[in-house]
């Protein structure tokens, strides 16, 4: 019998989070709830906290505090609010392993303070690691922190890297569904819409990711993430586009010899696999079947329509800040497509263009990176008017 490993759920209310919730409800005997985090649903987050009777829960949300806190008058758990108390929160010393779930920049500085906390991570926000990868990696290093990713695509190349320590890693295939517009074209893709957008055929996400998913950005942050987390060179990373999702990435090692790691695409896999690692816990969910995916097909991204994906390979090629800045970037563009107020190929000349304007920094410092952020969401507000 192991010890019980109490789990901080950043993001408790997203996708990944209430995925997390199901695999550590199948598994009381091994993970605890100690910590959840939401930004604005309260009636989500209350009624997860009734449930799972974690020590704190912090709404981002301020002006819903009194609210949250009203709801659970009657319970022991502790009500924090704000920016701030999500890094505050993540600095105690309640939990084990923070499950880092927010979605986007905003995520950043709570899985830092986590890990100079000396926290594990299980790290599904990419986007720590495309902001400012080299410092993340760093400090988990200095601090002897296990990153553990949660990407079903970085699980897979985790999965087939253990036992390979002392093995060097000639590259990494990341496979891609190719979202809900593979095979389309600049004349399609020009009149899309956010619920198009939202319909994925292999995955069912946030909103955020979905839509990355859809112009392949998701893709190229996944590069750009897949080069910190196993520090790869630019060349050393290759997109296959898999529209069958049953192959989540695969490893080619010095003697040509390749690993693939295959399995029913469901998040929760990858989530149970991060939370309990260096473990396997047995469930009974689906088992994949040959019989049924009896043809996996490959076949090259088609960057030439899908042009985020070109971008960030030239941010993941050119390093320092360029990253940062084209997340940003995307962040606002993301999220203007998201309110109908820029359109499907309109997002990449947003991101493209801030991309040539902000001020490239070869090395850049945290508050560099901070800085570079907020320039790029300006200036992409700017130019979308919003
Ligand atoms: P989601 O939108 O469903 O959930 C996001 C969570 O973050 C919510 O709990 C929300 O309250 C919280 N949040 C959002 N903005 C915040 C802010 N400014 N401050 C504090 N909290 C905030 O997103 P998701 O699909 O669960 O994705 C979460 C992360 O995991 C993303 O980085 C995504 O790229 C990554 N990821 C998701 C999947 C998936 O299948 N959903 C797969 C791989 C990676
Ligand atoms: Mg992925």
């Amino acid at each position: 019998m192991g010890m019980i490993k109490r789990i901080a759920i950043f993001g408790s209310t997203g996708s990944i989070g209430t995925q997390a919730l199901e695999v550590i409800e199948a598994n009381p005997d091994k993970f605890s709830v100690e910590i959840l985090t939401a930004n604005s649903n309260e009636t989500l987050l209350v009624e997860q906290a009734i449930k799972y009777n974690p020590n704190i829960v912090v709404i981002g949300d301020e002006l819903k505090y009194t609210k949250v806190k009203e709801a659970l008058a009657n319970t022991s758990v502790k009500v924090f609010a704000g920016e701030d108390a999500l890094k505050e929160v993540a600095g105690m010393d309640c939990y084990d392993l923070m499950l880092a779930a927010i979605v986007g920049f905003a995520g950043l500085k709570p899985t830092l303070k986590a890990i100079e906390n000396k926290k594990a991570i299980a790290l599904a926000n990419k986007e720590t690691l495309v902001v400012a990868g080299d410092i993340v990696m760093q400090k988990a290093i200095e601090n002897r922190v296990p990153i553990i990713p949660v990407d079903s695509e970085h699980s897979a190349i985790f999965q087939c890297l253990m036992g390979e320590t002392r093995n060097r890693v000639e590259k990494v295939y990341l496979t891609a569904s190719g979202g809900p517009f593979i095979g389309r074209k600049p004349n399609y893709l020009v009149n899309v819409k956010r619920e198009h957008a939202l319909q994925h055929p292999n995955w069912e996400m946030g909103a955020k990711i979905s839509v990355d998913s859809a112009t392949l950005m998701n893709k190229g942050l996944e590069m750009i993430e897949a080069k910190w987390l196993f520090n790869l060179k630019p060349d050393q990373i290759e997109v296959l586009v898999h529209p069958q999702s049953a192959i989540h990435s695969m490893v080619q090692f010095e003697d040509g010899s390749i690993k693939a790691q295959i399995g029913v695409p469901d998040m929760k896999l990858p989530i149970q696999y991060a939370l309990a690692f260096p473990a396997r816990i047995p469930n009974n969910y689906p088992r994949f079947s040959f019989k049924k995916f009896n043809e996996f097909t490959f076949e090259e991204p088609d960057i030439k329509t899908f042009k985020n994906l070109a971008l960030a390979i030239e941010a993941l090629q050119k390093g320092g800040n360029l990253a940062c800045i084209m997340n940003a970037a995307n962040e606002i563009a993301v999220y203007a497509f998201l309110k109908n107020r820029l359109g499907f190929l309109e997002m990449t000349d947003v991101i493209e263009k801030v991309m040539g304007e902000v001020k490239f920094i070869d090395k850049p410092t945290l508050e560099d990176y901070f800085d570079s952020d907020a320039d790029a969401r300006t200036l992409a507000a700017d130019i979308i008017r919003l």
